[in-house]
């Protein structure tokens, strides 16, 4: 449910505010990307200024994208600005640009565990996207949405949910996908830009970390993993592995993905994957990470086989408590019996 006192202060704050600067995560994602453009394109609209300054570029596929080439590469803002407006991070840190610190923030996001960082916070768990809020506060602004601006939402919107896979779904989710279809904005050409602007190395370190990849006894956990050697090796770089986590999901009988990539020496970034009411986001939180339900990170230290089993019983665990255990359940099920409740 929106907040809606959280956004009319955000509101108000942005039409008696001049100058802006908008951050998100490091390694941004496309729902960052697309939540900071679209922002930073209405704020123009409405006559303000916007830099958009990250820590890291934009992952391959979203550098065709109007608007990514003026985002910033900085690990630092200097200056001082009317306000700054950071999406999607639970916390001030995972920007990884220093500065912010020293604005007044508004902090917009949608990641269960946001740490209410800001001057102004606006949390809403049920977005399926950021996007789907930089939406509700364009409109609220009153700014019209252009072709630009629906571009950008869209491509949050469709790569937060996995292109309408997971996530939480709802009627308004597709309700702004309709307005902005109406506004001009063409799903195709995005979906390809996004999802078939593939190089051959990305292609072959695919096939590399998938031919390694081991399933649990039971054959409902994949265990994928992949280091420096074997990126080498593949042709391909770790950005590269944008997406490849999904990939075992669409085995009916997997549950839940966990993918280990060494950083370096004993330490490796975990992120983790589920379907329906398994809850991996919970399995992230206890090493320190964070994410939503069904898709979430951390990153750890220790020997990989010790690292690997660890991980096994927590999702393991976590499959057994989500009910989806051995049924091969995909949340059809459960929906169906509701409906025939209704009926
Ligand atoms: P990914 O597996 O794509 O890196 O991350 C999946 C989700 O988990 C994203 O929503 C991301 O924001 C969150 N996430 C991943 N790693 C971390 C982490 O180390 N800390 C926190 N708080 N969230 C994370
Ligand atoms: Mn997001």
């Amino acid at each position: 449910m929106t907040d809606t006192t959280a956004l009319h202060r955000i509101v108000d704050a942005i039409r008696a505010r001049r100058t802006f600067v908008i951050s998100s995560h490091s390694r941004p994602d496309g729902d960052s990307i697309g939540s900071q453009l679209a922002m930073a394109c209405a704020l123009r609209d409405l006559g303000k200024e916007a830099r958009v300054v990250n820590k890291d570029l934009a992952p391959g596929p979203l550098l065709a994208f109007p608007g990514v080439p003026e985002i910033e590469i900085a690990d630092e803002v200097s200056g001082t600005y009317d306000a700054a407006i950071i999406m999607e991070c639970g916390d001030l840190a995972r920007t990884g640009v220093a500065g912010l610190e020293r604005q007044l923030i508004i902090n917009i996001d949608h990641h269960p565990g946001n740490s209410e960082y800001g001057q102004i916070n606006w949390f809403d768990a049920s977005a399926a996207a950021c996007g789907e809020m930089v939406f509700e506060l364009i409109k609220a602004l009153g700014v019209p949405v252009s072709v630009e601006i629906g571009t950008h939402i869209y491509l949050a919107i469709l790569t937060d949910t996995g292109s309408f896979h997971y996530g939480n779904l709802t009627p308004r989710t597709f309700d702004m996908c309709r307005q902005v279809i109406e506004a001009g904005v063409d799903p195709v050409a995005v979906a390809r830009s996004v999802y078939d602007s593939n190089n051959m190395g990305r292609l072959k370190l695919f096939g590399a970390v998938l031919s390694a990849m081991q399933i649990d006894a039971a054959g409902r956990i994949a265990i994928v993993y992949l280091d420096h050697e074997m990126a080498r090796a593949a042709g391909g770089t770790y950005e590269d592995t944008e997406g490849l986590i999904n990939l075992p999901l669409t085995v009916k009988e997997i549950q839940a993905v966990v993918f280990f990539k060494q950083v370096e020496g004993d330490e490796y970034r975990v992120s983790m994957r589920s379907k329906g009411e398994i809850d991996i986001g919970a399995v992230a939180k206890e090493f320190s990470g964070g994410g939503h339900k069904n898709a979430a990170g951390c990153t750890v230290s220790g020997p990989i086989d010790a690292l690997q089993k660890m991980f096994l019983e927590k999702i393991e665990a976590a499959i057994e408590q989500g009910g989806n255990g051995g049924r091969g359940g995909n949340g059809f099920t459960q929906r169906r019996e509701e409906t025939e409740i209704l009926k």
